[in-house]
């Protein structure tokens, strides 16, 4: 295999300008498309004049210490904050802290449900414990073992239905290991958690982290063109055309692509075999809208991010960005910026919601949440298509055919990244799968596809200073 000289990259997100940088290392000079107007993909920082938006709520945090190590060298030290990790499940009026503490459970909303939850899961252990219980499958069965029915259906079973917008029997528990926390019963865990889990964030969004490699990219003569979706990708045996939006071409030996993995397939010229183009087209995603909204209110929620389970709220969780960071707002606001979250599924009608009917949505829910007096500074709306990777049961399966389609018969394609890989990556490990992706390019033998498939809890990374 020869190493490549002439690159193209397709998304300048986390794993498009990591590839970029990771090239720019080895001599290579790649060429980037983005089809959007900014980098950063879905860790951008979009902007109002000084109000600015993390359209996720992204902390920052890796147990990789070469991910760690290029945070670190792209931005100065003084632009990172460390920020304490705090989150809350908002449950009839009571704001639960998350990840979820045995004490506050046990005496927060009264002794009795508190004593209610404490045998529910008992129960739910002896069975899980003597095996009378199918094995853990489904995100249900999961929940239930873990948690116990009552605490499950209080904290998790809205939230799954409002978040993955599915039943919770027919989503796979994979990632529920790697995501959600189990109850702390120490009693160190009672102190706030906050003060032992942290994580950084750049001082204006994680889109400054974004906005940082794409000027050490520049400075060293590489811009990714933006504006510029990729239409069409065409192989001949040697030579990779890509096609662009507005009619223009671009000519490669190698192509690295953090586009989604069904529209990649789409766009392959020769079109793949049926089959394979069968199984992509039934890749999925949930897409997400956040609706910003400024309000004058003296009122502080002492959480950067809260979930809204319950039926009350159309959102299924709240941002709180100025706990995120003050710089997220203008200097001379002192009122609350929160980010409402409306999660949709695939062909969702709020999708095609207008600014309208959003604004509408989110004023009932700041009534809801007891700010509906408060008059209001500004809202900004911000979509993203492609922002959450759906886990059903054929996922692996599709996945891994697509996989070995596409190595034996395009090896010098590389799929990278969440939506490029169709997997429920953070950005460390969208990073990781651009770094290994270019190793692979030039014959290291690293596979991009086995990042992030450890099933261990992993909220927790690195955080030196
Ligand atoms: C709600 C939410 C919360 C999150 N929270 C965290 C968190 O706390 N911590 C964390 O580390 N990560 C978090 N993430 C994940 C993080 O956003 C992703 O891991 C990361 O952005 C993935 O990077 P990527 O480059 O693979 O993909 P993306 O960010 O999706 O970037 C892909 C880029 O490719 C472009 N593109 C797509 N198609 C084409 C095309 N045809 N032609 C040209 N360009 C194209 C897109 O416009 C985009 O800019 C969160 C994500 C979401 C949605």
């Amino acid at each position: 295999m020869t190493s490549p000289r002439s690159p193209l990259i397709i998304g300048a997100g986390p794993a498009g300008l990591t590839a970029a940088l990771e090239l720019m290392n080895r001599g290579v000079t790649p060429r980037l498309y983005e089809a959007s107007a900014e980098v950063g993909g879905l860790a951008r920082t979009p902007t109002d004049g000084d109000w600015r938006i993390d359209p996720g709520g992204h902390r920052f945090f890796t147990r990789n210490e070469d991910i760690m190590d290029l945070w670190k060298c792209l931005l100065p030290h003084d632009q990172w904050l460390v920020v304490g990790r705090r989150s809350a499940m908002l449950v009839g009026g009571y704001y639960v802290r998350y990840p979820l503490l045995g004490r506050d459970l046990l005496t927060q909303m009264g002794y009795r449900r508190g004593l209610r939850g404490l045998s529910s899961l008992a129960w739910s252990r002896l069975k899980r414990n003597f095996r009378l219980n199918d094995r853990d499958e489904n995100f249900r069965q999961w929940g239930v073992g873990e948690f116990g029915r009552h605490w499950y259906e209080m904290f998790f079973d809205g939230y799954v239905r409002k978040t993955w917008l599915t039943e919770p029997e027919h989503l796979t528990s994979d990632w529920a290991n790697q995501r959600i926390k189990p109850i702390g019963w120490r009693r160190s865990h009672d102190s706030d958690p906050a003060s032992r889990d942290v994580f950084r964030y750049p001082r204006l969004g994680p889109g400054q982290l974004w906005e940082a490699a794409a000027g050490t990219l520049a400075h060293n003569g590489v811009v990714p063109r933006l504006n510029s979706p990729v239409t069409k990708l065409g192989f001949d045996g040697a030579t990779w055309t890509l096609e662009l939006a507005d009619g223009d071409t671009a000519t490669g030996d190698a192509v690295f692509s953090s586009m989604p993995l069904r529209l990649l397939v789409d766009a392959l010229e020769p079109a793949p075999p049926k089959h394979i183009r069968a199984v992509a087209a039934a890749l999925r995603h949930r897409s997400l809208i956040t609706v910003a909204v400024g309000v004058d209110t003296r009122r502080d929620i002492p959480f950067n991010w809260v979930y809204t389970p319950g039926k009350d709220f159309h959102c299924g969780r709240i941002q709180n960005y100025r706990r995120w960071s003050n710089d997220l707002a203008p200097r001379d606001f002192d009122g609350a910026f929160l980010g409402f979250e409306y999660f949709i599924a695939p062909n969702g009608d709020l999708w095609n919601a207008d600014d309208e009917h959003l604004t509408e949505l989110v004023t009932q829910d700041l009534r809801t949440l007891g700010l509906g007096g408060a008059a209001v500074a500004r809202v900004m709306i911000v979509r993203c298509e492609f922002a959450y990777p759906i886990y059903d049961p054929v996922r692996d399966r599709s996945v891994v055919r697509i996989r070995d389609y596409l190595r034996q018969q395009y090896p010098s394609l590389y799929p990278m990244g969440r939506n490029g890989m169709h997997h429920y990556d953070n950005q460390d490990h969208a990073m990781l799968s651009a770094m290994r992706s270019v190793g692979r390019a030039f014959g290291e033998n690293v596979d991009p596809w086995q990042v992030n498939t450890d099933i261990g809890y992993h909220e927790y990374g690195l955080l030196r200073k």
